[in-house]
């Protein structure tokens, strides 16, 4: 792929982002004109290619695009939301099911502006009980996997897919995942992470509408809506199979060296 094709698909997803997000025009702006050579008012919503088919690329395609310093986030004007009003906005939420079922909602938690978000499957029996993420046994090896490269807990965002807790941990459902993605979408457009890291199948599978096994997509930068993201197996997935924690050591050093390589 030509490097031209390869930022014009950079642009189509980012893009999409913004379509997701529920932004149906962008204006024209400094940054948009000469970043992204985008320099008329455009609809969004015409920006018609799946995110389904394009989402998972993996990154030699775009390396150039990466290696540059300005984030695509600051090709288009930003929405300016923070993570107070997306939370408001959720409020009380009932738009699916889960809602019957669930103590509290478990929004996320951390720092609003992380150069590194993580993102779960959804809150557990704990985590329903406590209105925050990744507190039982697998938020704990959670928090030893942070601490490992170097960082704190409140250093980085934690969330899930789902803000509440399935019945019985069973796997999230399609239209569950309908109604909270969205918020997740406008979570990830609020902090601006420099890296995502989406832990485990579930995680990894929903944001990169892939069917793709977590063994295969861990391990690498995908690019994603702009920003990089690093799938891996889950903490719960780890304290059943501990052998594998070497591999999460592998892919979390990568994040760490990235994340050192900007500074
Ligand atoms: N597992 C998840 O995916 N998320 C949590 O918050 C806790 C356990």
């Amino acid at each position: 792929m030509s490097e031209r094709k390869a930022i014009a698909d950079q642009i189509v997803r980012h893009l999409e982002f913004y379509r997701d997000l529920g932004v149906r025009w962008i204006s024209r702006g400094q940054a948009a004109s000469s970043a992204a050579g985008a320099g008329t008012e455009k609809d969004a919503a015409v920006v018609s290619r799946s995110a389904a088919a394009t989402a998972h690329s993996v990154p030699s395609a775009v390396s150039r695009a990466f290696a540059s310093t300005r984030s695509m986030f600051d090709a288009v004007p930003q929405m300016n939301e923070t993570l107070e009003q997306i939370r408001e906005d959720l409020g009380d939420c009932h738009r699916c099911k889960l809602a019957a079922g669930r103590r509290n909602i478990v929004f996320g938690s951390g720092n609003p502006h992380a150069e590194l978000m993580f993102v779960g499957e959804a809150p557990g029996a704990d985590e329903d009980e406590q209105g925050l993420p990744f507190v039982g046994r697998a938020g704990q090896l959670l928090t030893k996997i942070i601490e490992a490269i170097g960082m704190r807990r409140e250093d980085v965002y934690i969330c899930n897919i789902l803000k509440c807790r399935p019945p019985g941990n069973r796997n999230p459902e399609s239209d569950e995942i309908a109604s909270c993605e969205p918020f997740l979408l406008r979570q990830i457009a609020a902090v601006r992470p420099k890296v995502i890291c989406a832990l485990g199948t579930f995680g990894a599978q929903t944001l990169l509408r892939t069917k793709e096994p977590i063994s295969r997509l861990r391990g690498q930068f995908i690019e994603y809506r702009g920003t990089r993201l690093m799938a891996t197996f889950h903490p719960a997935y780890l304290l059943r199979n501990p052998g594998e924690k070497r591999k999460v050591w592998e892919d979390v050093q990568k994040i760490r060296d990235y994340l050192r390589s900007l500074r």
